[in-house]
């Protein structure tokens, strides 16, 4: 029997957390709607939801207006340290790590306190296909990035002027606006979820977020899939990324996110963000910061920017 096609869908955020400055705003939907049209251009052309999500998140990585590889924020010490992560399902990809085992049905990767990676999104997946492993550290993540062909630089090379402001303004208040994330599902059933970061501006030396943490900041099962932004601590209390996905089981990805994110407010505190996609592709987010900013892709409706 022949499978009927999915239609492919997609839904990035750019972050959730006080509203950017109002000059910003038109350079980052454009940037936003750039990297959901690579995204899109892949799942159209029949390509996986794991090379639109990475592609997407690339995308944004590279651009300065966002809070992940170029453009980081920085730690107390004004210094790089990132996370990230990315899950798919069904994991049909080659695994080259040699020792003979089978990929399995469910994939997953994630790195952090990397600090000379410039698309972190790459060395999570290459954890992933490349390794026995979930979470890679540090300089051993960086090691493996190297060897699997991701570009490496040094930590400075990451730091923009505006995130040098913004550290340097740091009181220590708000969460910094520009986590990146992406979801989506493909013409094949495929289900895949990303997120990047260069966590919270004046964080601790060390400290590791949601975003490089599966479950939280990122998870998918063959259900559904979600990448989560905003205050790490609390979303990796409540799992923020599980639970908006089981709670869409039984609902609705539109309804669940907003469910999802009351629960955490309510039983950890702290402002945050969600996206999430179900296997029959319909979209769902919400946030409970200032704002927070998405961009959707959907057959019917082409690409959206939303400013939240
Ligand atoms: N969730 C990220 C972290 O806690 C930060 C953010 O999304 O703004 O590291």
């Amino acid at each position: 029997m022949t499978r009927r096609a999915n239609s492919p869908v997609l839904i990035i955020h750019g972050g959730a957390g006080v509203r950017g400055p109002a000059e910003e705003r038109p350079a980052r939907r454009r940037a936003m709607i750039e990297a959901a049209e690579r995204g899109r251009a892949i799942l159209q052309g029949g390509g996986s939801a794991l090379d639109a999500v990475c592609a997407a998140i690339v995308a944004m990585e590279d651009s300065p207006l966002f809070n992940a590889g170029y453009g980081s924020a920085l730690n107390a010490e004004g210094e790089v340290e990132m996370d990230a992560s990315v899950m798919v399902v069904p994991f049909t990809a080659v695994v080259t790590r040699g020792d003979g085992a089978s990929a399995g049905t469910i994939g997953a990767g994630a790195v952090a306190g990397v600090r000379r990676i410039r698309n972190p999104i790459q060395a999570a997946r290459a954890v992933m296909t490349q390794t026995p492993h979930v979470l890679m550290i540090g300089t051993a993540a960086e090691r493996l990035a190297a060897r699997a062909g991701c570009a490496l630089c040094r930590p400075d090379e990451l730091i923009t002027e505006r995130a040098r402001a913004r550290w340097q303004n740091y009181m220590g208040r708000e969460p910094q606006h520009g986590t990146v994330g992406a979801v989506a599902l493909d013409l094949h059933g495929q289900l895949a979820a990303a997120t990047s970061t260069g966590g919270i501006t004046g964080k601790m030396p060390g400290r590791v977020g949601d975003s490089a943490i599966i479950g939280a900041g990122t998870f998918a099962d063959r259900t559904g899939a979600a990448s989560a932004t905003g205050m790490g601590e609390a979303i990796m209390k409540t799992t923020l990324c599980r639970e908006v996905v089981r709670i869409a089981a039984r609902t609705t990805p539109g309804r669940a996110a907003v469910v999802a994110i009351r629960m955490m407010e309510e039983s950890a505190g702290g402002e945050a963000g969600v996206i999430v996609v179900d296997r029959r592709g319909r979209l769902g987010y919400a946030h409970n910061a200032q704002a927070m900013d998405i961009a959707t892709f959907t057959p019917a409706d082409g690409i959206r920017h939303h400013n939240l």
